[in-house]
């Protein structure tokens, strides 16, 4: 597959690589954190989470070369892994997926702009991922809510999080 990349695209690409690494570096700094709590599930999800985001960046790479651009692999900033409670972690994680998603969509306009229907195509794929990355986090941030400071509950909310396939 060779249809050209603007140059303007290419850059768009090569920023959103940076970011899907970046997310896997801010989960693994999210997991690091939850490796301290040993609470099985969690640490199971997140480390899905930061999997699935190497992923991501993987499916860029391979689409930027596809298409006959450049990858360029930019510096990742550091990351926090001090989180006080596990509500906080999937807050902060929600919050970043919001940004991810305005990201994606940025990258989805001008690929339109751009009248590059197969970009266009790829990023869309990318929009309706990013709308499911939201539910996922709002979805255990309501699990973390109704188990408020109940020993069991919380149990039972890591026993969930732990079936995440
Ligand atoms: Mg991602």
């Amino acid at each position: 597959m060779k249809i050209e990349l603007s140059k303007k695209l290419e850059k768009a690409l090569n920023e959103q690589i940076n970011m899907e690494i970046s997310s896997a570096y801010i989960y693994y700094g999210m997991l690091t954190a939850l490796k301290k709590t040993g609470a099985p599930g969690s640490i199971h999800w997140m480390a899905n989470q930061a999997h699935e985001e190497m992923e991501h960046a993987e499916e860029f790479i391979s689409f930027v070369q596809d298409m006959g651009g450049e990858v360029k692999l930019e510096a990742i900033e550091p990351v926090t892994s001090d989180y006080p409670t596990y509500l906080s972690v999937w807050e902060a994680g929600l919050k970043h997926e919001k940004e991810v998603s305005a990201s994606i969509l940025d990258k989805l306009a001008l690929a339109i702009e751009d009248k590059n229907y197969v970009a266009e195509d790829f990023l869309r794929k990318y929009a309706r991922e990013q709308a499911e990355e939201e539910k996922n986090f709002a979805d255990v941030i309501a699990l973390w809510k109704m188990a408020g400071d109940d020993a069991a509950a919380i149990f039972k909310v890591d026993s969930i999080l732990g079936k995440r396939a």
